[in-house]
């Protein structure tokens, strides 16, 4: 392969409510995308997907802008390169979300060049026709959270994860279980428990729920193996296993673990990629997250979610749910609750170029030397 030219595009998506976790709120989704043009005249589009502040992992839209502006993008218009995972070789302690947005540029580029959808190539396996919606709500108050429960399951949601945090409690959470024994509920406390808080989690277990993800404020994951009580419902972890290394110690805990796989935490698809091999291999049940993104990211996590074997529903939504336009085209949308799966080549839907340079609000384009 070989890139002619690069384009980083500042994008502002403005966000039709406020989203609420433990850690943080967002209602303006600053996010960079990647275009990679090669001689052929085909492009490819990837999406950085840090944010402006650290409260999710700590590499930040202007750590990722940076890195890319000065390092990774004059670099690779000097390479000559026959896959785009050999980019993994040629940067030492790349930021993982601005590396995944080059590498996922460059993916959809060279699987567009061989007329291949991205996922399905690179995985060497069929897709699912259809996906079920998962849905994420964020923090908001009882009366709120039991009218977005009973619209999602209007519109065929079966499997709903409820942001909470120490000052929400529990018993919220045993009240919407018993209230809603139609669908399955997940947690995702955002590491904002302490291990001493475990007789709460414990109490949780009687539940019934699909996981619980990242209960605790830990440096180390090393520090669960305390937790050696009989516990039924797996734990699953996000931010805090953001690479192999830590994706290994899952196999040494004293508990069922989840991994919630999202492709810019990991660094990209080929870190994913491996990390999903790893969890069929031992027992650790894969799901795909999301995270506020534009419909260029999210639309691999779609297809991700199409892999045999997934543990449950991904945290996968309409468009329309964060966004009043997105940056594809047509727009991700689960009618009656799935989505019919692309299967086109590289990313498997058009970009929607018109509404991407709408939201621009600031564009550095770099060409290699002829
Ligand atoms: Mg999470």
């Amino acid at each position: 392969m070989k890139i002619e030219k690069i384009t980083m595009f500042h994008v502002q998506l403005p966000m039709k409510f406020n989203f609420k976790t433990a850690k943080g709120s967002l209602n303006l989704r600053d996010t960079i995308i990647i275009k990679v043009e090669s001689p052929k005249g085909l492009s490819g589009f990837g999406e950085v997907v840090a944010f402006t502040t650290p409260f999710y992992t700590s590499e930040t839209f202007a750590d990722s802008w940076k890195i890319l502006e000065e390092t990774y993008l004059p670099e690779i218009l000097k390479k000559e390169f026959s896959h785009p995972f050999e980019i993994h070789e040629f940067f030492r302690s790349p930021l993982p979300m601005a590396l995944a947005g080059l590498e996922n540029a460059l993916l959809d580029l060279y699987f567009k060049e061989k007329n291949e959808n991205l996922i399905a190539g690179l995985f060497q396996e069929k897709l699912a026709d259809k996906i079920p919606r998962g849905a994420v709500i964020g923090q908001m108050s009882d009366e709120q959270t039991i009218k977005q429960i009973d619209r999602l399951i209007k519109s065929g949601v079966k499997r709903i994860k409820l942001k909470i945090s120490p000052q929400i409690g529990t018993d919220l959470i045993k009240k919407l279980v018993k209230r809603y024994p139609q669908i399955t509920f997940a947690l995702d406390a955002n590491q904002s428990f302490q291990l001493t808080d475990w007789p709460v989690i414990k109490e949780l277990d009687e539940l019934g729920l699909d996981c619980i993800e990242e209960p605790f404020d830990i440096k180390d994951l090393s520090e669960l193996k305390l937790l050696t009580e009989n516990f039924l419902t797996p734990i699953c972890f996000d931010e805090s296993v953001q690479d192999l290394e830590s994706l290994k110690m899952l196999t040494e805990l004293p508990f069922k673990t989840m991994l919630n796989v999202k492709i810019g935490r990991l660094g990209g698809l080929y870190q994913s990629q491996k990390a999903i091999e790893f969890c069929r291999q031992h027992q650790i049940g894969f799901w795909i997250g999301s995270m506020v993104e534009s419909g260029i990211s999210k639309i691999l996590h779609v297809q991700l979610a199409a892999l045999s074997g997934n543990a449950m529903a991904g945290d996968l939504s309409d468009s329309k749910h964060y966004f009043d336009q997105d940056l594809i085209k047509p727009e991700i949308s689960f009618p009656e609750g799935f989505m019919t799966v692309p299967t086109g080549a590289g990313i498997g839907f058009t970009i929607n170029e018109e509404a991407l340079n709408r939201y621009t609000v600031n564009k550095l384009s770099l060409t290699s030397l002829k």
